[in-house]
């Protein structure tokens, strides 16, 4: 297994301070901020604060209190912008892209967290 992790991403110069970003929140092991081309009324990118990849890498390489640090997380965003059932919202999807056929653009693990609205089916229906 080998995963090449560039730190010239986007994601790692928001980490570092470089870049802005719409901050939701921050923890020891994650931190969440709005997309900057939501494609839905709540469009928040939770991501990882150690250097990974993909879903592959970080379930692979990440420490257990990592990876529980970053699911902690997950939910507490979707509890704090009102979309979450247990605070009154309808609840929202989680989406992790990864790799060229997954359609991820930015090479540091991120997943997707999107409501606010019923969604559309989660992939187009196939013909046939
Ligand atoms: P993905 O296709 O899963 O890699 O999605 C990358 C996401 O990052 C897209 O939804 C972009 O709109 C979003 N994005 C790219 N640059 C930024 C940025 N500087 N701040 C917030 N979101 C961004």
């Amino acid at each position: 297994m080998s995963y090449a992790y560039d730190d010239q991403n986007i994601f790692a110069k928001i980490l570092r301070g470089e870049i802005p970003c719409n901050k939701v929140l921050e923890t020891e092991h994650a931190l969440a901020f709005h997309d900057i081309q939501p494609q839905a009324p709540v469009h928040v990118l939770v991501i990882p604060k150690g250097p990974y990849v993909n879903a592959d890498h970080f379930g692979e390489a990440a420490s257990e209190v990592e990876q529980a640090g970053f699911c902690r997380a997950l939910a507490k965003v979707a509890r704090e912008v009102g979309i979450a059932e247990s605070v009154g919202g309808g609840g929202y999807r989680v989406i992790a892209n990864s790799g060229p056929e997954g359609r991820q653009e930015v090479a540091h693990y991120h997943v997707h967290i999107a409501g606010g609205e019923k969604l559309g089916r989660m992939l187009p229906k196939r013909e046939g």
